[in-house]
């Protein structure tokens, strides 16, 4: 179980993208936007990850399940449908 956040995506790049784009090492990784790191990558703008539940984009979202590769089973779930889930969970 992990958070899909900006700041994640932050961390997760400049650990996995350094080798190949050694500028990112020169960053501060606790102060640096998501929109910097693209920029340098030359990648666009970033988008958030999309919710297997609702299919909304949000930068506030949690991967359950199985890290994700071609056969696994993992679901993303936005904040909004954590709070539906956990209503259905705990409701009466
Ligand atoms: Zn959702």
């Amino acid at each position: 179980m992990k958070l899909l956040s900006k700041r994640e995506r932050v961390y997760e790049l400049i650990e996995q993208r350094t080798f190949y784009t050694p500028k990112l090492a020169e960053l501060d990784r606790e102060t640096v936007s998501v929109e910097e790191v693209y920029k340098l990558l030359d990648w666009g703008d970033p988008k958030p990850e999309a919710c297997d539940e609702c299919n909304k984009g949000s930068w506030r979202c949690v991967q359950l399940g199985q890290d994700p590769d071609w056969e696994s089973s993992t679901a993303i779930i936005c904040e909004e449908c954590l709070g539906k889930a956990f209503d259905l969970a705990w409701g009466d």
